[in-house]
């Protein structure tokens, strides 16, 4: 854990503007245009970064087809490709605390989870994928004995990512540090409203050695930049982390263009189940406000649906409310917070009309949900439980991607797992009961891409995370990612 003065040395540090990293050169984008980066903290805004268009698109991409071919990455051994992502690891680790504070200051994450989850997570990714990548063997098939089948295993080419502004960092490596690993060459599209700890990271992994144009970080509007990478005709693989709406569109440019490989990594609303025969109902409060809470919501896999057994459900909501009530919401880079902003005015003001719905529509609101700390400049929100919500109302049914909580009541087992797949979404799901058989049952019913069990989150690089249904189709983390950003090659040899 950081100490409070060194966070405040590096708060207020200059930002200079920053540009896009083309061929391993720092430049403006081609127009000289550019865009605010507003701090949800106070509103200020603390530097600018480069608004690229296509032509910075269609450089990024040259640049990353030349280096894959010219084989400096692509045909290294990959004991030394090892190294050089074992040096980019230690790079972010040596500026895991300035590499934090830039990122909270640009989204607004509370600095002791974006520590851990920010370059804590991106130097384990990139360390994880360098130990595995001289481990991983083609095959060979059991063929007649007249012929030989060798089944390699090849780097595709050039893969396009394209990240959201929630936890930049460690999603960024999650698609770069396997795509690299595999010696692919990567142009990647940073959020608008989180882009500066990845151009940060091109700065580590050009310092440690990674060849010029392997890494090309292109900066600017999604609906200009990432349509040109997904629509680029010599992007051969698209690693997306995002929304469901702009999910959808990638299937199409990628179908309008070369019909490259797509990737998504989507939404979700997640289902957090808890029976009257849950271990310890105190911990099922504090991991369940944690599960929606943390990062004001704004992540992926939230439990943003807490099913409760109707037994105990009065019970379970007064202390979640107890729990939320306590929770600090401030200054994300003051460690006494345990909330931090939201990340931006708009999702801010999302997510308000969504509480106001949710009223509207019916549920009752147990506490919180009001916009807070307005005098700061900054984007701060109480974090909120509506009670009684039911399956119409629009809290139960759309990702607010905000610290909301839907309370639903159920009756047994049978209308627990309805009401868990009663969405279109399959991201991730918890199930609280002492009872083994059940939780066994539970992990087979639910419809999603992890059910944990007594525990809400946490994991590691070993398993992977990726979405059932329409939560997405890919899947970050562990040996599984490889698959994404490499393609099967037969030889059949006849003897
Ligand atoms: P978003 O879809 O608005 O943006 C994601 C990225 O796509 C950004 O870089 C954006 O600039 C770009 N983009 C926007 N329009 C585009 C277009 N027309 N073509 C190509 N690219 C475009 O998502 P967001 O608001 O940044 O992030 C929040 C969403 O991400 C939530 O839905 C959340 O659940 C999801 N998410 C999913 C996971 C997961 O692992 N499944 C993890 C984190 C976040």
């Amino acid at each position: 854990m950081p100490d409070q003065p060194k966070i405040d040395a590096l708060r207020d540090r200059p930002v200079p503007p920053q540009s896009l990293f083309i061929a391993g050169q720092w430049r403006p984008a081609a127009s000289g245009e550019d865009i605010g980066v507003i701090s949800p903290i106070d509103g200020r805004t603390i530097t600018r970064i480069a608004r690229a268009g296509r032509e910075d698109v269609d450089a990024a991409v040259a640049a990353a087809r030349k280096a894959y071919e010219g084989g400096a990455w692509s045909r290294m051994a990959p004991a030394a490709r090892k190294k050089v992502m074992i040096r980019i690891a230690e790079g972010i680790e040596a500026r895991a605390l300035e590499l934090a504070v830039l990122g909270v200051r640009d989204n607004g994450t509370e600095i002791a989870m974006a520590l851990k989850a920010e370059p804590g997570s991106a130097a384990a990714t990139f360390r994880y994928y360098a130990e595995a990548i001289d481990k991983v063997y083609g095959e060979i098939a059991p063929t007649a004995d007249a012929v030989l089948g060798l089944i390699h295993r090849e780097a595709v080419g050039v893969v396009g990512a394209i990240v959201p502004w929630n936890m930049p960092l460690m999603i960024g490596a999650w698609k770069l540090a396997p795509a690299l690993a595999a010696g692919n060459s990567v142009v990647l599209k940073p959020a608008e409203a989180a882009s500066l700890t990845l151009l940060q990271l091109a700065a580590i992994c050009a310092e440690a050695g990674l060849p010029e144009g392997v890494l090309n970080v292109v900066t600017g509007a999604g609906s200009i930049v990432g349509e040109a990478i997904a629509t680029h005709m010599d992007v051969d693989v698209l690693a997306f982390t995002g929304s469901n709406a702009v999910g959808r569109r990638l299937l199409e440019y990628s179908a309008r263009s070369n019909l490259k490989r797509v990737y998504l990594e989507l939404g979700g609303k997640s289902p957090n189940i808890v029976f009257s025969d849950a271990p310890d109902l105190d911990r099922v409060a504090k991991a369940s406000a944690n599960a929606i809470f943390r990062n004001s919501g704004q992540v992926c896999v939230a439990g943003s649906r807490l099913l409760v057994q109707r037994s105990i459900h009065d019970e379970v909501v007064e202390r979640l409310a107890q729990v939320a009530d306590a929770l600090k919401v401030g200054d994300p880079l003051d460690l006494s917070s345990d909330i931090g902003a939201v990340a931006s005015e708009a999702q801010l003001a999302g997510n308000l009309r969504f509480a106001r719905q949710a009223v509207e529509e019916g549920a009752r609101r147990v506490t919180g949900g009001e916009r807070i700390l307005e005098e700061t400049g900054g984007f701060y929100q109480r974090p909120a439980i509506f009670d009684g919500v039911t399956q119409d109302m629009t809290l139960a049914r759309e990702e607010v991607f905000g610290p909301l909580l839907a309370v639903i009541a159920f009756d047994d087992e049978e209308e627990a797992v309805r009401l868990a797949n009663a969405t279109e979404y399959g991201l991730a799901s918890a199930v609280w009961t002492t009872d083994l058989s059940r939780a066994h049952r539970m992990v087979r019913a639910v419809r999603a891409g992890v059910v944990h069990v007594n525990t809400y989150g946490g994991s590691d690089l070993t398993v992977p995370l990726g979405g059932h249904r329409q939560s997405g189709n890919g899947h970050d983390k562990s040996l599984h990612a490889l698959e994404k950003y490499t393609a099967l090659k037969t030889a059949w040899i006849q003897l």
